[in-house]
């Protein structure tokens, strides 16, 4: 996990990379990777349902709001639309519940989502929490090809230009998933990312050591969210310094157990000053940097329309996978 903060300088880093292709070190890999394959097969085959691959459809990572660019180059996503099970479950999502929309999202791509690399197994808990959305609304459209939950949204254009010219451009319009605005990473932090590593590499100017940091993935913040839910029931003090930037620095939710956190709790009070600044930063620019919006170009003036999702009058969450009925249908 990247949670092993204190990473070792770069020319003993490239001498453990060079004995790591040593033809003995990739015999003990490969041996190690057939002994695991029975309990990584075990650990992964209730997250796929009765899967029918013509029903798979693969959805290109270039499209997700990170662009796939904290994955591994060679992952696959699939997804397929969702079938009653998914729906009925969806229907119970309370949308003023922090906790029941994560359950309902995190539902909806267990079962309708896989994700694959063929260098090794993944899951639906490696997509990156900020992907979550945009994946939700793939399967959404795949779902209800034809629009029937009625996505509708207002956009209005508040652009100098356009309220100078008279009537500013408003419209009430369908949301489709192109129109959605997740992240917005700026360049004081891409400056950061390693195009090898797949993930942000920060060198600290007064320990020269690096720091590195991904983007949380599904799987890390469940179990983050579920270990502090666990301190809350035993009434113990929680480390918000701690959780606010342990998703960033932990990679793998495999093994992450209350046990394995607390471990890295207790690691992080010995981090320095310089890295707990850094990684505070970090997690605060991070947390700027997603938002949920609609985006388009107004058609008047050119400029760009930003509306925050869910506003009064627009779609709700729970509009997203269920067809809305009026009572009048139902008699
Ligand atoms: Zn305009």
């Amino acid at each position: 996990m990247a949670g092993e903060l204190s990473k070792v300088p770069g020319e003993q880093a490239e001498k453990i990379l060079k004995a790591k292709e040593s033809p003995e070190a990739l015999a003990q890999e490969k041996a190690l990777t057939e002994q695991v394959v029975v309990p990584v097969n075990q650990l992964f085959a209730s997250e796929i349902h009765g899967a029918n691959d013509i029903n798979w459809k693969a959805l290109p990572v270039e499209v997700l709001p990170t662009r796939g660019l904290f994955y591994p180059t060679d992952v696959e996503i699939t997804i397929k639309s969702a079938q009653n099970e998914e729906i009925r479950q969806w229907s119970t999502i309370d949308e003023t519940d922090f906790v029941s929309v994560d359950k309902c999202l995190n539902f909806v791509l267990e079962r309708c989502v896989r994700v694959n690399s063929p260098k090794g197994r993944m899951s639906w808990r490696d997509i990156k929490e900020v992907d979550r959305f945009y994946i939700i609304f793939k399967i959404s459209e795949l779902t209800f090809p034809n629009g029937e939950n009625k996505l509708m949204i207002n956009m209005r254009c508040n652009s100098e230009a356009c309220m100078t010219a008279g009537e500013p451009y408003s419209e009430k319009l369908r949301m489709t998933s192109s129109m959605l605005q997740i992240i917005d990473i700026d360049e004081s932090l891409m400056k950061f990312y390693d195009p090898d590593k797949r993930l942000f590499v920060v060198r600290s100017k007064t320990t020269g050591k690096e720091i590195e940091f991904t983007l949380p993935t599904v799987g890390v913040s469940s179990k983050i969210k579920s270990n502090i839910n666990t301190k809350r029931q035993k009434e113990e003090p929680i480390d918000w310094a701690f959780y606010k930037v342990s998703p960033y620095v932990i990679s793998d939710w495999k093994g992450l157990d209350d046990d394995a956190i607390e471990a890295m709790r207790i690691k992080s009070l010995g981090w320095n000053r310089d890295m707990i600044l850094h990684m505070s930063a970090i997690a605060d620019k991070m947390e700027k940097a997603v938002k949920l919006n609609a985006k388009m170009t107004c058609p008047k003036c050119n400029e760009t329309i930003n509306r925050a999702l869910f506003f009064r009058g627009d779609f709700s969450i729970k509009d997203i996978l269920s067809i809305p009925i009026g009572l009048d249908d139902l008699v």
